[in-house]
């Protein structure tokens, strides 16, 4: 018996080059949430380091890949502001070089013709099995014999002998062994000449240049057969960065039933991006006891040490609150543009009001929402057309004797020589001060009035936003 042999593993770390990392997707109908968490990862760490963050299209699934899926993805990646440095790379259109790339192997022997038929194959893969041992197929040794003439084959990998182990020293997981023995001699080129799916990714890695590979823990077992495969042509392995996948809030796999999985869904639920990217940075990154980390932060303290190993849940209320943080700090203008857009693409009616009323009104309403179609609803008493319909309890505080007092402070309003929320309540005191009653006796049916019940702000303010016409044409509407 050899003693256990240890591969020597170079990665691009030990020798300092230049950072490339790579968002891989493949398009399956969406960007999925999980996938927008690697990316943002990937976009952070490259950037940080001064380096290069690459996409590829994983495309070599014909039946599921479409057009369709590829633009949901960069559309999805551009909302989050996650474009690459240079255009997508297309897997599918590189099965001519995976092929060389397999071809220099069998030259190499490092890979080699598999004859086998499927009756053969699966009646050696039970055998192995039940030994505990992965397949081994019997042409991986040279003299097995000559191929039957004409018959097909397929090109397997010769994998590391059964004394050998390869280490995979990962950034979440640790460092990861895996004995030869436990990994077969899997598959280059079916028998029809594609590349597989292990052949592409080791051969698009290499080509890109791609020094860290920061992806999720559900590709952990393929890393130690990519290295194995990386070592058989005597490349360089990439730094493994295996993150846990996101979880639902009752801690299972995500899926369809713990919310949207599609991250264009989150936009129409009215979620900004920079929210979003600082969302799913604290989705499985932490630093000390930072909590909402902006993007601008995150590229100078993002690493790969900060990656938590246990998968995280996602959180609707924490992701609202995120949301509600970054629109109280989003320019007003820029909320508007938003909110207008939410309308349209909600089916919403058209916004009448100008950009510049909107905007007003934004500093005063922004931070009593967490995502943009509560925003819309806090513009709902600003956006309702006169007059307001009035629902009992509206018209319940609309008594008789209110119906007078706003008669009589009607004329008041008009007035008003400054048209401001200060001078506006001084007013009102004034108002409630000369009629011998508190303000909790004009407020209600003062807002009534002008709202119809729908939420809004401090009265004054409501009636600032309203601007003076509108707010004297509601109050004469009731009058
Ligand atoms: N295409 C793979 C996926 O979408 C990712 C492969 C990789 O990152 O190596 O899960």
């Amino acid at each position: 018996m050899h003693a256990p042999t240890e591969t020597t593993v170079h990665t691009h770390e030990a020798t300092g080059t230049h950072v490339v990392t790579r968002f891989a997707p493949s398009p399956t109908g969406y960007l999925h949430i999980g996938g927008a968490r690697t990316a943002l990862f990937n976009w952070l760490y490259a950037r940080k380091a001064g380096g290069k963050y690459l996409l590829r299209i994983e495309d070599t699934d014909r039946e599921r890949s479409t057009d369709a899926a590829v633009q949901a993805i960069l559309d999805g990646l551009a909302w989050l502001g996650l474009e690459a440095d240079g255009p997508p790379l297309f897997q599918f259109a590189r099965a001519d070089r995976h092929r060389e790339a397999a071809e220099s192997l069998v030259a190499s022997g490092k890979a080699f013709r598999c004859y086998l038929s499927q009756d053969e194959e699966a009646a050696r893969k039970e055998a192995a099995r039940a030994q505990g041992l992965a397949f081994r197929s019997p042409w991986r040794n040279p003299d097995h014999g000559t191929p039957p003439q004409g018959a097909s084959f397929v090109t397997r990998l010769r994998a590391p002998s059964e004394n050998e182990f390869i280490r995979v020293q990962d950034k979440v997981q640790g460092v990861v062994t895996t004995a030869g023995r436990e990994i077969d001699d899997f598959i280059l080129l079916r028998s029809d000449q594609t590349p597989t799916y292990m052949l592409a990714v080791v051969v698009d890695d290499h080509d890109m240049g791609v020094t860290h590979v920061i992806r999720g823990d559900d590709h952990l077992t393929n890393a130690a057969r990519q290295t194995a495969l990386i070592n058989a042509f005597g490349w360089q392995v990439p730094t493994y960065a295996h993150i846990p996948l996101i979880h639902g809030d009752d801690g299972k796999k995500l899926s369809k039933r713990h919310g949207a999985l599609g991250v264009e869904e989150y936009r129409d639920m009215g979620y900004l991006p920079e929210a979003m990217r600082a969302y799913l940075l604290r989705l499985g990154w932490s630093k000390g006891d930072l909590d909402i980390v902006s993007t601008e932060e995150a590229l100078e303290l993002f690493d790969l040490e900060g990656l938590g190993k246990s998968p995280s849940r996602l959180d609707f209320a924490k992701m609202g609150s995120v949301n509600a943080h970054f629109m109280r700090l989003a320019d007003d203008h820029r909320l508007v543009a938003l909110l207008r857009e939410h309308a349209a693409r909600a089916g919403k009616p058209e916004i009448a009001q100008s950009d510049h009323d909107l905007a007003i009104a934004m500093a005063h309403l922004k931070d009593r929402a967490k995502t943009l179609p509560e925003l819309y609803d806090q513009f709902g008493f600003i956006l309702a057309a006169r007059p307001l319909p009035r629902d009992e309890k509206v018209q319940k505080t609309l008594s008789q004797e209110a119906l007078g007092r706003i008669a009589r402070l009607h004329p008041i309003l008009a007035a008003l020589a400054d048209w401001h929320h200060t001078e506006i309540k001084a007013t009102l005191d004034k108002f409630a001060a000369a009629e011998g009653i508190g303000f909790g006796k004009i407020g209600p049916p003062l807002r009534a009035a002008l709202t119809g019940g729908l939420p809004a702000p401090d009265l004054a303010i409501a009636l600032e936003l309203l601007g003076r016409d509108e707010s004297l044409a509601r109050l004469g509407d009731v009058m």
